[in-house]
């Protein structure tokens, strides 16, 4: 265990306050909101989009009293009970942090990278190796300069092997992760096009990608992927391929029914290994697992008879609606610790229920590690759980875990006879098992099944898009998020969570009914609804929800309303119209608002805000300019009649980013949130949701024959026909019929055949290698699919039915 003092000595540093020297260290954090071990956690204020720094007083608040910093910070000014380390990088100082941590073990590290594929061979080779070693393998995809990072600092004397994850996306990056990995063995997966806009070609990627491996004895890699005369002749080199120079060697690959029969050669042994994948991505990622085993010394009918026994594996967290109404945290690709913390977190960020509960198996190296255990209590003591439910062995120190349910079993069998009487409902439930446990069987139990078309949503990408967007305004102007329609079709509470955790200031709902769903799933904050009715004044009280008034006589029946029910000060957001022409009042009623405003005391005025027409449009940037001027007027004239201050806003998505000088003191977040970039000019934007659905069945038929109602698929070839569950009702509108719509499968565009059915329509596949089974994307591009029936993406967002199912996936 280190101490401030130790750390300091190590690195040669002098702390800039020191309190007391002996604190101990074992937690590193980088986010106030993230803290479950504060007497023993040491607070980076690094600077990434948000500036660390104005995050220590809430650390300081959360109990942490050990820093690292590189700005002068006022607010230790007077505090007697920190230490403080300042240095130059704080990024920095945690690397050379970790790294010192790193060199105190002697096992084998793997370190991999690649453009694809690094997280799947992590956690392939983990379940490859795992019968005889004890493996560590750094969390999730955490493969930044952070996540690499925070993966070290779990190293442990209990492993006997370790598998790092290294990415980049910029020049420079890789040798710092060196620097911190030291990788004795090297695995390049491949090199392909992702991230490239920032190098100059794929020879500079290449390039900076190999430097991960300067001081490896091994490398591990495709012999396509990399220049074997660019290799230090003192590292050996491990490669797989097609050629017989190849150690490992791709003979013959054959696919059917969704599985591939490979004949391959391990050193000079050749045999036959079937594998439930067929794509190129997942054989080569295998290749890379056979070529890493063999150099470990496996013999070729071990690594054969494990290679055919892995699954497909589902990376990411999954959020998914449950059965008895409650939230089911799929996380069970990996168990260990850190991934533990990981999906804890996020579950501590679920409102919805008032219960929490966690499935928990066995994890490797428990049993033997007792600082492992104390870890383990310490999460599971600091969480929100109410109810905990262990998978396992009973082990005598499980008695220290303070749950108030806990309930034991020893396999998972025993667990799923005995589900029924726990009574599962109304709660938010995470299911974190090792595979050999098999939890997807609880999962398959506990989810409402899914009928084949689903809408994906990436919570990360909507976390980063927000960032994004905060990264375009200044620190003390406030964001709203959208959050009308549903999150744009995305969801509400499981967004809403998301920005409530990531601290918004606002969110803004359509109608009343909206907003009390948001509050009856737990979100504590300020919601503004945009048309609020008469007959919903009741509600909008009751769940503190607070209406725009756009009218004379909205705004005395609100006043009546409250009059009645003897309430002041509620709060009221005013809409001015200036050129939108829907909801408002027009500048020149200013003066009428002002004086109903003074004579009464039921309603104060939160903010003040008008709605841009075409911000976004160049062509449109004069008329733009009028309105924001004559909102300015309206808002002095306001202020100086009312005699106080409120908020005023004008900019939506696109504003933010043409407009800054119309973010004044709170911008209005929307489609971009969602990962629409109308604007072309936000390079990294993330697609936040993908409509996905699958193939029911394929026919065979002769040119002539007609597909679909009213014969309007007139085939004029002989054509092979895939019919895919998705029709108008879901929200794929019926004039993507008649090879107007376009779906991907297996990476080729398939248009549609006929008219669109209400739950179903037909693609042609003809010539392509499609099976029964087969994922679809539906908008594989959804700019291109909204001009395509003459719309914008905000309409296909918004109409994809609320049957269709939503997972949310969090990495
Ligand atoms: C929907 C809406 C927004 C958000 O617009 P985007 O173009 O999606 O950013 C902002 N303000 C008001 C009043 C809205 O209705």
């Amino acid at each position: 265990m280190y101490t401030i003092k130790f750390i300091c000595e190590e690195l040669n540093i002098r702390p800039l306050i020191s309190n007391d020297l002996s604190s101990k260290i074992s937690e590193l954090v980088y986010d106030s909101r993230k803290v479950n071990n504060p007497d023993e956690s040491l607070f980076f204020a690094l600077k990434a989009t948000r500036d660390g720094h104005d995050f220590i007083p809430d650390a300081y608040k959360k109990g942490i009293r050990n820093f690292v910093i590189s700005n002068p910070v006022t607010f230790f000014e007077g505090k007697n009970d920190v230490n403080v380390i300042q240095v130059d990088n704080v990024l920095q100082f945690m690397q050379e942090l970790v790294a010192y941590h790193r060199n105190q073990f002697q096992y084998p590290i793997i370190g991999i990278t690649g453009s694809n594929g690094k997280s799947i061979v992590k956690a392939w080779l983990f379940q490859l190796l795992i019968p005889e070693k004890k493996v560590y393998q750094s969390p999730k995809s955490y493969n930044s300069q952070l996540g690499v990072a925070l993966s070290l600092w779990n190293l442990g004397p209990q492993y006997d092997l370790a598998i790092i994850e290294a990415g980049i996306s910029e020049p420079g990056e890789m040798s710092s992760l060196q620097k911190m990995i030291q990788p004795n063995i090297g695995i390049f997966t491949n090199i392909g096009v992702a991230h490239s806009q920032n190098f100059s070609s794929k020879q500079e990627k290449l390039k900076e990608k190999m430097k991960l491996f300067s001081q490896v004895d091994t490398l591990i890699a495709g012999s396509d992927y990399i220049d074997t005369e660019q290799i230090d002749a003192n590292i050996r080199l491990v490669t797989w391929g097609r050629t017989d120079r190849d150690q490992i060697q791709l003979i013959q690959e054959e696919t059917h029914n969704q599985l591939s029969k490979l004949k391959i050669r391990i050193g000079e042994v050749i045999c036959i290994c079937q594998v439930p994948f067929t794509d190129r991505a997942s054989i080569e990622n295998i290749m890379s697992c056979i070529a890493c085993m063999y150099f470990m010394g496996y013999d070729a009918e071990t690594i054969v008879e494990r290679i055919q026994n892995l699954k497909p594996l589902e990376m990411r967290l999954q959020l998914k609606k449950g059965i008895n109404n409650s939230s089911i945290i799929d996380d069970s690709y990996s168990n260990d610790l850190a991934s533990l913390k990981i999906s804890l977190e996020f579950l501590n960020q679920q409102n919805q229920h008032n219960s929490k509960t966690l499935i928990l198996s066995e994890m490797e190296g428990l049993a033997e590690s007792e600082k492992l255990q104390q870890k383990l209590i310490g999460l599971l003591n600091s969480s929100e759980l109410q109810k905990f439910i262990w998978v396992g062995n009973k082990y005598p120190w499980l008695k220290d875990i303070e749950i108030d349910l806990m309930k034991e079993y020893a396999t998972t069998e025993e667990f799923l006879e005995h589900l029924t009487e726990l009574n599962l409902s109304n709660e938010s439930i995470l299911i974190k098992g090792a595979r050999k446990f098999q939890f997807e069987r609880i999962v398959q139990r506990l989810a409402l099944r899914s009928h084949g078309t689903v809408l994906e949503i990436n919570l990360n990408a909507i976390s980063n898009n927000l960032m994004l967007y905060r990264s375009l305004i200044p620190k003390n102007v406030k964001l709203m998020a959208m959050v009308k329609a549903f999150s744009y079709g995305s969801g509400s509470f499981e967004v809403a969570n998301l920005l409530q955790f990531s601290k918004v200031d606002y969110l803004t709902v359509a109608f009343a009914d909206e907003g009390v769903e948001l509050r009856t799933a737990g979100i504590a904050l300020p919601i503004m609804v945009l048309s609020p009715d008469r007959d919903t004044f009741q509600s909008l009280i009751q769940h503190n929800l607070e209406p725009e008034v756009y009218s004379m006589d909205f705004l005395h029946e609100f006043i009546e309303f409250l009059e009645e029910q003897k309430i002041n000060d509620f709060k009221i957001h005013l809409k001015l119209d200036t050129g939108m022409h829907r909801l408002g009042f027009f500048p020149s009623e200013i003066d009428a608002v002002v004086e109903k405003l003074k004579s009464q005391k039921q309603v104060r005025v939160q903010s003040f805000f008008t709605h841009l027409v075409a911000s976004g449009d160049p062509n449109q940037d004069e008329f733009t300019t009028s309105q924001i001027s004559s909102y300015l007027t309206a808002a002095q004239k306001l202020e100086h009649g009312l005699g106080y201050k409120f908020i005023k806003h004008v900019a939506n998505t696109s504003a933010i980013v043409r407009w800054p000088q119309a973010h004044l003191d709170m911008v209005r977040l929307g489609i971009g949130l969602y990962g629409v970039d109308m604007d072309k000019n936000l390079m990294n934007l993330e697609q936040v949701s993908c409509l996905k659905t699958t193939v029911t069945q394929i026919k065979e038929l002769p040119a002539g024959e007609t597909v679909g109602y009213d014969r309007k698929g007139v085939l004029n070839r002989d054509s092979k026909i895939a019919t895919v569950k998705i029709g108008y009702a879901d929200g794929y509108a019926r004039r993507f019929g008649n090879s107007v719509g376009k779906m991907q499968i297996n990476g080729f565009l398939a248009p549609t055949v006929g008219n669109i059915c209400m739950d179903m329509c037909m693609l042609d596949v003809t010539g392509q290698d499609v099976q029964v089974g087969d994922e679809v994307l539906v908008f594989p591009d959804l700019m291109q699919a909204a001009s395509d029936i003459g719309t914008i993406p905000y309409e296909l967002l918004v109409n994809i039915s609320s049957r269709v199912k939503r997972v949310y996936y969090y990495e």
